[in-house]
C-alpha cells in the first residue's frame, strides 16, 4: 500500500540534508531516502577546510553523521533506500523506492547529487583519499609545493590545474588527445602557465604508491608508445560528473549531460511542486557550501509551495 507524505526528500548529501533541516523544522516532517551513497560524495573526502564554520576544518564522513544529526533532531524520518522510479504526472507524485515501497508525496525535493567519473583503473581505486582525489578545490591545499598530475583536457580539468598551479610547485596534465576540449581562454591560460606541463596524447597504466600515499604515474603516449612515470604525490582525476538524474527522464527538463534545469533564482523544476538543489543541478559550483545553500532553497520553495496550494 502507498504512503502518503507532504515533503519527500531524495539523496542525502549537504543539499538533502540542509532541506531535511529546513523542511522540518517549518514542520514539513519530510521523510528522507538516503540513496545508495548515504552522506554522499563528502563522505569519500577526507579532510574538508572549506566549509565556513569549521577553522580547523573537519572529516567529510564526520561532517554528513553531524548533518544527519541535526536533520534527525528536528524531527527527519531518515530511511536507507533507494528511489528507482518516479512518476510526476501525477499528483500527488508518486516515487518508487527500492522497486517496491510506493510514496506519494505532495512536495519532491531532489538532491540525488552527481558522480565524479572515474578512470576505472585497480590502483586509482586503492589510492582514493590517500593522494587520489576527484575535487582540487578540496583537496590541493594538502599537495602545497608538491608536484602532481590531472587527468582530463576539459573546462573543469583547465580551471583545476591553474589552480593547482598556485599551489603546487609543478602540474602535469595528462590529455588523452592532442587538443583540450576546454574553452579557448582555458586553454590559453594551461599552454602559458610555467608551472603546467601538458603530456599531450597521453594515458594513465598505473598509479603507484606506498602505505603513505601515492609517489608517481605511469603514462604512455599512445601516438610514439613512449612509456614514462612521472613522479607526483597528488593524482587529480577531472574527466568528467555525471549527475544523478536517470530517473526523472522524460519527466524533469534537463541539459544534455543530465542535470536539471531550474527556473533562474529558485529551486523550482518545470513541474510543479517539484524542486531541484545540489549538484544534481549544478555543474558549475559543485561545492559542499553552495549545495547546501541549495537545499534550503529548495526547502523554502517546497514550504511556500505547499502553503499556496492550501490557501
Ligand atoms: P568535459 O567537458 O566532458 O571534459 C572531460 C574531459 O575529460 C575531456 O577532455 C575528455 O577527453 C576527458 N576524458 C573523458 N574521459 C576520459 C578518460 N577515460 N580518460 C582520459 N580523459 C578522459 O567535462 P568537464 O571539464 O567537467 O566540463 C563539464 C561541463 O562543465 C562543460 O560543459 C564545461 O564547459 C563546463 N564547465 C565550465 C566551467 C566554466 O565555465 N568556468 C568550468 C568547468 C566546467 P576528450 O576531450 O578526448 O573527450
Amino acid at each position: 500500500m502507498a504512503e502518503h507524505t507532504k515533503c519527500l526528500i531524495i539523496g542525502s548529501g549537504p543539499a538533502g540534508y540542509t532541506a531535511a533541516i529546513y523542511a522540518s523544522r517549518a514542520g514539513l516532517n519530510p521523510i528522507m531516502y538516503q540513496g545508495p551513497q548515504p552522506g554522499g560524495q563528502l563522505t569519500i573526502t577526507n579532510d574538508v577546510e572549506n566549509f565556513p564554520g569549521y577553522p580547523d576544518g573537519v572529516q567529510g564522513p564526520e561532517m554528513m553523521q553531524d548533518l544527519e544529526k541535526q536533520a534527525r533532531r528536528f524531527g527527519t524520518d531518515v530511511r536507507y533506500g533507494l528511489a528507482t522510479k518516479v512518476d510526476f504526472s501525477t499528483s500527488p507524485k508518486k516515487v518508487f523506492i527500492d522497486d517496491t515501497h510506493e510514496i506519494h508525496a505532495e512536495a519532491v525535493i531532489i538532491a540525488t547529487g552527481a558522480s565524479a567519473k572515474w578512470l576505472g583503473l585497480p590502483s586509482e581505486e586503492k589510492f582514493n583519499g590517500r593522494g587520489v582525489s576527484a575535487c582540487a578545490v578540496c583537496d590541493g591545499f594538502f599537495f602545497r609545493n608538491q608536484e602532481v598530475a590531472i587527468v582530463g583536457g576539459g573546462d573543469t580539468a583547465a580551471e583545476e590545474a591553474t589552480y593547482l598551479a598556485n599551489l603546487c610547485s609543478k602540474v602535469h596534465m595528462i590529455v588523452r588527445r592532442d587538443e583540450l576540449r576546454a574553452s579557448q581562454i582555458m586553454q590559453k591560460r594551461v599552454t602559458s602557465n610555467p608551472k603546467i606541463e601538458v603530456h599531450w596524447n597521453s594515458e594513465t597504466q598505473e598509479i603507484l604508491g606506498d602505505d603513505a600515499g601515492v609517489t608517481s604515474a605511469k603514462i604512455k603516449n599512445v601516438k610514439t608508445g613512449e612509456e614514462k612515470t612521472i613522479a607526483v604525490t597528488g593524482f587529480f582525476v577531472a574527466i568528467g560528473h555525471k549527475p544523478n538524474t536517470d530517473i526523472f527522464k522524460g519527466f524533469l527538463d534537463m541539459d544534455e549531460a543530465g542535470y536539471l534545469i531550474t527556473e533562474k533564482g529558485s529551486s523550482r523544476t518545470n513541474i510543479e511542486g517539484v524542486f531541484a538543489s545540489g549538484d544534481a543541478q549544478d555543474n558549475i559550483y559543485r561545492q559542499a557550501v553552495t549545495a547546501a545553500g541549495s537545499g534550503c532553497m529548495a526547502a523554502l520553495d517546497a514550504e511556500r509551495w505547499l502553503t499556496e496550494q492550501e490557501d
